[in-house]
């Protein structure tokens, strides 16, 4: 009785169930019927090959129009052999393919043939081509069907598939499955099914690998899409139950405490954002279950003030708390803002002091080792409310008396796994978890990757902020553009004024995985990698910005010289910085005014906006100028354009993740969700994700531990557990 958990090697031949393996890691039934088909391709008609990428596996259906066959004959210890070159044809383009000691192919191939090839596109002097392709033949002339011996299917399932285990082996393997597999019974509840009009599971799983048209193929999937955001949001709707239902210590404020006397020292107004938020944070670490917020704020809209409220709050009940930052730069600027904020408050103690302030310290690798101690010691004794360090610290054994609030700056992939760890080191109870990010999460991926968090935004900047003027600098068609960039840079700084040179690389020896596929892919100054720190600093400093105080600064430098070259360009001894994009999160020297972005195509567009976030916020109005060499019309090109026209971090996003491929944002987002999504796209599927969403709350209320549904509860254990094992395999 094959059903999902039978292991292939029992329904296939022991060969074929082998090269699966080997090819997909597929175990059982189930492994090879979620390998959905990536489309559906009529026999009768050719593939578009404008759309085949480089480095991708591809299967087109295309009629020869050329087979030349090449006798070579032996030399220097090489055997006789024969090379057959084939060119292919969807009517407008040509792919050429070459096999190699296969004398048959010609007589295989013969012009008119229509065939399905399976391979590797690979570049061979500038154009795409296969190499030695799987074939499936089709058929000859305009009558594809004439020649097919098998009974006729007319539309073909196109699989991912691989150079061992080709698409028509894929198609043949689940054809032999479910010829012989029970009825599947589905883990949805029916009424959900009825309700939203969906087919079974056993039908849409069938229908999605066999359909008899285009369009119960769509219908098959649209039912297999729901199914895979519904058990994930279900995992997610358990979670955020268990979240709720956890103890931790409730840290209401006081209205004698330091928070009360902090807000008056304030030099500015909160905006009614910042108002907002800080009484929802208030409220949540008021409650005795722990806070798990996301705080989403542009760049500038002053996330660090809020971060501060809410850690005087938690000092204020007795506890302690933790900020930390992506980089020791940034934590040692964090150390410095939040003391400058602080003032008095931060020095208890002291001649100049607040007797009743709280002690702020400093935890990263860059101090000395006695440093260290003794910040620890006061750490675990409590003698210290707010500890500054870096991601780093979750994973160090740092012990504290009573860790009520962690607040985790810049880094919005920290995960549920994470945020465990942190809450271990609460002691008896976890921790509220505060994490800050300027890169704005569209909805959708917030309800996937983030489902488990509450999410706040910070919509409005404070006022008065000058704001970035942004230009792409297009050296391939106005060279002379980029001189006119440096003196602009002069001219800011005779006016008293610092700028920022940010190179996509730091140079020497050695260039970063990476970082050269940009560019690739568009076929431009294919090969040379980007601008580097280290090169442009000494031509910048003969040339163009001879005589100006200039410093480089990047991540292979020690985090004490990062920190002091920061503390010396925030001070005003430095002129201008070549940096890399360390510079990019939260860096914050309001005397600032300019920047330039060398090679800025090979930069992510958010990674953009949060570079030009350094200028324009002091009094000055800032620039930044996008200097590329992407010729107009490229797509890197019309990315720096959207840049340079909008200042809005939200759409920016949004953009980024249209252009970017789906992989890639679940896998920047956070480690460990990639590959349970299968069918279901963050990009595209906003109304099935939160359709499925609401559906999974209902179900979750009224039944939290799937008791009335073993599959659905099997299904939604079996996907926690994955993605706590693909985040420990990462980690
Ligand atoms: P981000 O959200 O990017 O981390 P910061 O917290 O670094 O922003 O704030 C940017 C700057 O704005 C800081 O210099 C901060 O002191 C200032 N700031 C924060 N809130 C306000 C406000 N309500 N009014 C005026 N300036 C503010
Ligand atoms: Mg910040």
């Amino acid at each position: 009785m094959p059903g999902l958990d039978t292991p292939l090697g029992r329904v296939l031949g022991g060969g074929t169930a082998n090269a699966l393996r080997k090819a997909f890691g597929m175990q059982v039934v189930r492994d090879l019927l979620t390998h959905y088909p990536r489309r559906l391709d009529d026999r009768g008609e050719l593939t578009d090959l404008s759309g085949l990428v480089e480095g991708e596996h591809a299967t087109v259906i295309a009629r020869t129009l050329s087979v030349v066959e090449h006798r070579y004959p032996a030399r220097n210890g090489r055997k006789a052999g024969v090379r057959t070159q084939v060119v292919v044809t969807d009517g407008n383009q040509q792919l050429p393919m070459t096999f190699f000691g296969q004398h048959w192919r010609s007589a295989q191939l013969k012009p008119g043939t229509v065939a399905m090839f399976s391979g590797k596109v690979s570049a061979f002097r500038g154009a795409r081509q296969l190499a030695q392709p799987h074939v499936e033949v089709l058929g000859r002339g305009d009558d594809v069907e004439e020649y097919d011996e098998e009974e006729v299917q007319r539309y073909w399932p196109i699989y991912p598939a691989s150079a061992a285990v080709s698409s028509k082996k894929l198609m043949d393997s689940v054809k032999q499955v479910l010829a012989v597999l029970d009825e599947l019974p589905d883990p949805l509840p029916p009424a959900l099914l009825a309700a939203r009009g969906l087919r079974s599971y056993d039908r849409a799983i069938r229908e999605v690998h066999q359909p008899a048209d285009p369009a119960e193929f769509e219908r098959a999937r649209e039912r297999l899409r729901f199914h895979e955001a519904f058990v994930l949001q279900s995992v997610l709707a358990g979670r955020r139950r268990e979240l709720r239902e956890m103890a931790a210590v409730a840290r209401p404020g006081r209205p004698d405490g330091l928070l009360a006397r902090f807000d008056p020292t304030l030099p500015f107004e909160l905006t009614a954002g910042q108002r907002a938020v800080g009484q929802r944070i208030a409220a949540d670490l008021a409650s005795p279950h722990p806070m798990h917020r996301l705080l989403q704020g542009d760049v500038g809209s002053g996330k660090t003030v809020v971060a501060v409220r809410a850690m005087l709050q938690v000092v204020d009940a007795g506890g302690q708390a933790a900020l930390l930052a992506p980089t020791e730069v940034l934590a040692a600027q964090h150390l410095r803002s939040v003391t400058d904020l602080l003032g008095p408050l931060s020095q208890p103690g002291t001649l100049t002091g607040d007797w009743a302030g709280t002690s702020v310290a400093l935890l990263t690798g860059s101090i000395s080792a006695a440093a260290r101690r003794e910040a620890l010691l006061d750490v675990a004794s409590g003698r210290v409310g707010i500890v500054i360090g870096t991601h780093a610290m979750l994973e160090e054994r740092v012990t504290f008396a009573d860790l009520g609030l962690v607040v985790v700056d810049e880094q919005h992939r920290f995960g549920v796994e994470q945020r465990a760890a942190m809450g271990a080191k609460g002691g008896a109870a976890p921790p509220h978890v505060l994490v800050m990010t300027a890169t704005p999460i569209p909805r959708t991926v917030a309800m996937t990757v983030f489902g488990d968090l509450e999410v706040s935004t910070l919509h409005d900047l404070p006022d008065g902020r000058p704001g970035v003027r942004t230009t792409v600098v297009p050296v391939a068609d106005r060279p002379r553009w980029l001189g006119r960039a440096w003196e602009r840079v002069r001219e800011e700084v005779e006016a008293g004024h610092q700028a920022y040179v940010v190179c996509p690389r730091i140079g020497g020896t050695d260039i970063e995985p990476g970082q050269e596929e940009a560019a690739e892919d568009e076929g431009y100054a294919a090969r040379r990698p980007p601008r580097a720190v280290l090169d442009v600093l000494p031509e910048l400093a003969a040339g163009p910005l001879a005589g100006l105080r200039i410093a480089a600064l990047h991540g292979r430098l020690a985090g004490d010289e990062k920190d002091q070259l920061m503390r010396r360009f925030a001070a005003g001894d430095i002129d201008v910085l070549v940096a890399t994009t360390v510079v990019e999160v939260g860096v914050d020297v309001p005397n600032a005014s300019v920047m330039i972005v060398l090679d800025a195509d090979r930069l992510g567009v958010s990674q953009l906006h949060q570079l030009r976030g350094r200028v324009g916020r002091g009094t000055a109005p800032g620039v930044c100028l996008l200097v590329t060499e992407a010729p107009a019309g490229a797509a890197s090109r019309e990315r720096l354009d959207r840049v340079a026209a909008t200042s809005d971090g939200f759409s920016l996003a949004q953009l980024d993740l249209e252009t970017r491929r789906e992989g890639d944002v679940l896998g920047a987002m956070q480690s460990g969700r990639r590959s349970s999504l299968r069918l279901l796209s963050v990009t595209r599927d906003g109304t099935v994700i939160s359709a499925a969403r609401e559906a999974a709350d209902e179900v979750v209320a009224a039944d939290p531990h799937l008791d009335g549904h073993p599959l659905l509860a099997a299904e939604v254990a079996a996907l926690a557990a994955s993605q706590q094992a693909e985040f420990l395999a990462k980690t």
